[in-house]
């Protein structure tokens, strides 16, 4: 499985679990007038365990130093046909609000230099799958190319 958020936004350390519920049955002792109390023991049903999702669908992780944080597992066909299923609800939404394509001009170019962002800062694996992702092997050799010769300014020339 995989995560859209495996580490810890506040030290960076790689999630060492998932928050999980694990039903369990408190045991009653009844006395003469009907009145119940705990005994103090509880039977846990360890083979009903599951992985807590909040509204949103998202599970909590928790990074060893104890800091939790919402993630999205990532299920990449589910996910897909999820995502698709909610853009054509979206788009249907937009257009009762009588949203026109130039009003989110702004929020998908806000969106689109983020993601920019966090490839360039992902390092030159992330850069070139982006690249290869948008343009293809092909488009992407000559690009590198190109900013090759670009750099090879006379001044490096011995
Ligand atoms: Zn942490």
């Amino acid at each position: 499985m995989e995560f859209d958020a495996p580490h810890c936004p506040v030290c960076g350390e790689l999630a060492h679990g998932s928050l999980e519920q694990v039903p369990g049955l408190a045991l009653l002792l009844f006395d003469e007038h009907g009145k119940a109390e705990y005994e103090g023991e509880t039977t846990m049903f360890w083979d009903d365990q599951n992985t807590v999702h909040d509204e949103n669908g998202r599970v909590t992780l928790e990074c060893p130093a104890g800091h939790r944080w919402a993630a999205r597992q990532i299920d990449e066909e589910q996910f897909a046909f999820q995502c698709y299923g909610d853009a054509v609800q979206l788009v249907e939404d937009a257009q009762k609000l009588g949203i026109q394509p130039e009003d989110l001009d702004e929020p998908v170019h806000d969106a689109a230099s983020q993601s920019a962002a966090a490839t360039n800062n992902g390092g030159i694996d992330e850069q070139i799958a982006f690249l290869v992702e948008q343009f293809g092997v092909d488009e992407t050799r000559r690009l590198l190319k190109e900013t090759a010769t670009a750099q090879e300014t006379p001044s490096d020339e011995e």
